[in-house]
């Protein structure tokens, strides 16, 4: 992958900053800088898909042929890196990165017709239905069964840890077809739409006091033979494809934006009389995340490159996402060590407004600190747990 960049690229690259310039609003800013959770909230992370969309940029990494931008991988990269520095929420993936690249290359020609606009357009949010109460890590151990009758499936199950279900239009779902075989077998890709009768969605509280995940409950749920991705009993193939892209999701720019947050954290900070960001243990902690962040961006990029030429994100997405977590955890320990004894208080609930919360006694740059702290542990577990990512590592990538 060519990265020197060519008159063109900077011509490009001053595009998207313009743009930025012009369409990032402070209120969106704030409002993804005071963001706890993983994803920013709905409203204002919609408000940013529905900006980028009428700029033909909301598919950024899709093919031109279904509404993409057909971009190069260093104008992804581009695109990537100058929205994170300058503070724009991460477009919710469960639709543009997960569920829309499963439909465009092995949806019917009404899945792609009727789908992949309205996942463009933002009108349909989707949230991922993988695992269930006992299968997770094991994820071919799950139980939801989907039955045939005539042209409808019946599904009954429940799928659990589901994100943002509760503000989602569509599910997509492993589900189970065939109980006979291996585990891997019998297991089918299908698209619910949340309205269907007999779904229930129970919020789930985490640590940090979010609503982000759910438990959702599917009795007697009756949807359409058509809304099966691919061939019956192939699921299991189209959701290690998706999950390929999720594990290789670049984040290599919010990492760079958050360590710069943290540097000014360290600069407004003091320490024994001087600014924190003078202590050496304080500068040997950033400098250990920044050459982290910069191993991260290289198999980023390598990753970006494959895709761009017709390739699959492979395992080595494991790599990002193990390395990923423990950079992104180590930042938010980190602010907290330096908020010292401002980091303590929890913040309530919804975070929205309290930068100038009375309530938060400390300095505003550390009101998200706790909250985004206990919000962070969770990312060992979450997209895959750690220990399972390394065990891929060592068998797909080293061939250990
Ligand atoms: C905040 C959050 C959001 C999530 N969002 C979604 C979502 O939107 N959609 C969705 O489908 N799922 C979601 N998940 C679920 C997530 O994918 C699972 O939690 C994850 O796959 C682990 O499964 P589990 O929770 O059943 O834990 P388990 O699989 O029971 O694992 C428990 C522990 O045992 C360890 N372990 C298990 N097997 C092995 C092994 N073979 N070798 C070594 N160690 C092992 C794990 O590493 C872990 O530490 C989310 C989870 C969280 C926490």
């Amino acid at each position: 992958m060519d990265l020197s960049f060519d008159a063109e690229t900077r011509a490009f690259q001053q595009e998207v900053r313009a743009f930025l310039a012009e369409q990032l609003t402070p209120d969106i800013r704030e409002a993804t800088a005071r963001t706890t959770t993983v994803w920013v909230e709905k409203d204002v992370v919609m408000e940013w898909h529905r900006r980028l969309y009428k700029k033909g940029w909301v598919g950024y990494f899709w093919p031109k042929e279904y509404g993409g931008t057909g971009w190069t991988p260093t104008q992804q990269y581009i695109f990537l890196q100058e929205c994170a520095q300058a503070g724009a929420p991460r477009l919710i993936p469960m639709s543009l990165r997960y569920v829309g690249p499963v439909i465009f290359t092995f949806g019917t020609q009404e899945q792609k017709d009727f789908f992949l606009p309205r996942i463009l357009s933002g009108e349909h949010y989707w949230c991922q239905g993988y695992s269930e109460p006992g299968a997770g890590s094991d994820l071919a151990s799950l139980k939801m069964r989907a039955v045939r009758e005539g042209d409808e499936y019946v599904l009954n199950g429940s799928k659990i840890w589901t994100t943002n279900a509760h503000v989602s239009d569509w599910i997509f779902c492993l589900v189970r077809t065939d109980n006979t075989g291996k585990k891997q077998e019998g297991i089918s890709f299908v698209l619910v739409d949340l309205k269907t009768p007999g779904i229930k969605i129970d919020p789930i509280i985490t640590l940090g006091l979010d609503h982000e995940v759910n438990q959702v409950f599917f009795d007697d749920v009756r949807i359409p033979v058509s809304n099966r991705v691919g061939a019956e009993g192939q699921g299991w193939d189209y959701g290690k494809f998706l999950l390929e892209f999720e594990r290789a999701g670049g984040a290599s720019g919010e990492y760079k934006a958050a360590i710069q947050k943290l540097k000014a954290m360290g600069a407004a900070q003091r320490s024994d009389g001087a600014p924190l960001i003078a202590d050496p243990y304080f500068r040997s902690e950033i400098a250990k995340l920044e050459i982290g962040v910069m191993g991260l961006e290289m198999t980023e990029r390598r990753i970006m490159s494959s895709v761009a030429a017709g390739q699959r994100p492979g395992p080595e997405g494991s790599v990002m996402s193990a390395t990923g977590v423990e950079i992104n955890q180590r930042i938010s320990e980190l602010a907290i060590e330096a908020m010292d004894y401002y980091a303590a208080p929890l913040p309530p609930p919804s975070l929205t407004g309290m930068v100038n919360d009375d309530e938060y006694p400390g300095p505003s740059y550390g009101a998200a600190a706790m909250g985004k702290y206990l919000n962070k542990r969770a990312a060992s577990i979450y997209g895959g747990a750690k220990e399972i990512q390394r065990e891929i590592i060592s068998k797909a990538v080293l061939h250990l």
